[in-house]
């Protein structure tokens, strides 16, 4: 499944940005997804208990935000908003648009939890699990 390894690379992220803060805990992740990703919120949804089992971010809330599709006018030059299933200029109507946006898949926040009286043994200790 594309959206596994996908949640894989997601994971990774969060994981390196978790342990450069020296969090406890990941509590929220946001992800920012444009219609034309080509990826299925929600098979990336289910694919992140499978993913984050056993990880710093196994409990953490899988948010989904979802980007608009921008295209740029190759005519008149005006950027607006698009559909996905027709990206023509909304200014002039026509068809000859270049994407500006909407196609990507962004790590936009991770929410993470520290706990202060945790000491350097302990994380230690955690990280061998
Ligand atoms: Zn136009």
């Amino acid at each position: 499944m594309h959206e596994l390894s996908i949640c894989q690379s997601l994971m990774n992220q969060v994981e390196r940005i978790a342990l450069e803060r020296n969090a406890q805990c990941v509590t929220s992740i946001i992800i920012g997804m444009g219609p034309l990703s080509g990826v299925e919120a929600e098979l990336l949804k289910n694919a992140y208990p499978i993913i984050s089992a056993g990880t710093i971010a196994e409990h953490a809330e899988l948010i989904i935000e979802y980007l608009p599709i921008l295209v740029k006018c190759d005519q008149c030059g005006s950027e607006t908003a698009a559909l996905p299933n027709k990206l023509v200029c909304k200014q002039c109507g026509d068809w000859r648009t270049t994407l500006v946006s909407g196609d990507e898949l962004l790590l936009m926040s991770v929410e993470l939890e520290k706990q202060k009286e945790m000491t350097t043994h302990a994380l230690h200790k955690e990280a061998l699990h």
